[in-house]
């Protein structure tokens, strides 16, 4: 293969078709790139972009982002998931204020070194915003070159990866890095896509042996499944006068780290025997759907318990550290688990069923 045949190639392509209006590509800078490919590590560009413009609004700087609580930049971040992503980013912008004034850094090491970035998001933020002279290897790029050069294994594996970061290097050239870089992830998303390759559209078809050998569905190579545990836990769902409802902070480290979320049990019997130990005694309680959230190396399987309680019960209610009754109908501005937002669905459905049974 002639690489640089393959990078003009790429580079005439995105020159005709590639994405140049996205929002992060306008008024560029370290940061907006910073926050994009960030958003853009595990989500698809259409879910990002009303992500970022709302992000962007709210933090338009990294000062106004490094000064904000925490819970604000996770609501921010409610339904993105990752949210380790989300923490990151305030801690880089906390770091980056106290230690560079504010200004993202220019040094690939620098950006390297701030929590969350990887060698190849250090390369997108500086070659897309500066035009250094850096490969990138995304999940887009991974899938044009092990289809183009039919190389095996798991992208995720030492040795795959290291293969390709060689071969990411040779390519990308030295002059017009960010449009090729802007180029390949255009090319992974719009023409070499995960289910269903446009090969014909393709700019780098003639030379592609995966298409010569009509292999493109097997690569890349999807990494060996492995049966995951399931875990359960029934949540309780403390609501009050049917307006208000019971959240915890989850500790900053573990699933849905820093998130609030409803306390969880081992069982039902377990959950209301810690109603019963705080002096309540008299509640309805109702089961809501139970429901499956899937981790990467877990099931989890929820049963929401709604119990209704009233102000004079919840006198009782122990007020600890972070707890806090949420408003159903002026929602306080914090982050949400995933499971909390798909639970509180469920109430206001099942108190609408309520008030139309009533
Ligand atoms: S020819 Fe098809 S499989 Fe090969 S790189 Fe292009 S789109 Fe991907």
């Amino acid at each position: 293969m002639n690489h640089e045949d393959f990078s003009q190639r790429i580079i005439a392509w995105h020159q005709k078709f590639g994405r140049k209006t996205l929002p992060w590509q306008q008024d560029k800078s370290l940061y907006r790139t910073w926050v994009s490919e960030v958003m853009l590590q595990q989500t698809q560009v259409a879910t990002v972009i009303p992500y970022f413009n709302k992000f962007m609004r709210a933090f338009p700087t990294i000062s106004y982002l490094a000064n904000a609580p925490l819970d604000e930049v996770l609501h921010h971040w409610t339904g993105l998931g990752y949210y380790a992503r989300a923490r990151n980013l305030h801690k880089s912008a906390q770091f980056i204020r106290d230690n560079y004034a504010g200004d993202f850094p220019e040094e690939f090491q620098q950006v390297l070194d701030l929590p969350g970035i990887g060698r190849s998001t250090a390369g997108a933020i500086l070659s897309l915003t500066l035009n250094q002279n850096f490969a990138i290897l995304d999940g887009n790029v991974k899938r044009v070159l092990t289809r183009h050069q039919t190389i095996e294994g798991w992208t995720g594996g030492k040795s795959v990866e290291n293969t390709l970061w060689q071969l990411a290097e040779k390519l990308t050239p030295a002059k017009q890095t960010n449009i090729f870089n802007q180029a390949m992830m255009d090319m992974g998303a719009m023409v070499c896509t995960r289910s269903k390759a446009n090969c014909v559209e393709c700019p780098v078809q003639d030379d592609c042996l995966a298409l010569a050998d009509g292999t493109v569905k097997a690569y890349p190579t999807p990494k060996a499944k492995k049966k995951i545990p399931i875990k359960t836990a029934v949540m309780l769902v403390l609501c009050k006068d049917g307006k208000t409802l019971h959240l915890k902070k989850r500790p900053p480290v573990g699933i849905w780290g820093g998130l609030w979320c409803f306390p969880e049990y081992e069982s039902e019997a377990l959950c209301l025997a810690a109603i019963q130990a705080q002096g309540i005694e008299q509640f309805n309680s109702t089961l809501l759907p139970a429901f499956r959230h899937t981790f990467s190396h877990f099931h989890f399987d929820i049963t929401p318990l709604k119990i209704d309680v009233s102000i004079i019960d919840t006198k009782q209610v122990m007020e600890e550290n972070d707890t806090l009754w949420y408003n159903l109908h002026h929602p306080q501005k914090i982050g949400l688990a995933a499971a909390t937002t798909k639970i509180i669905t469920a109430v206001n459905k099942n108190l609408s069923k309520e008030k139309i049974d009533d």
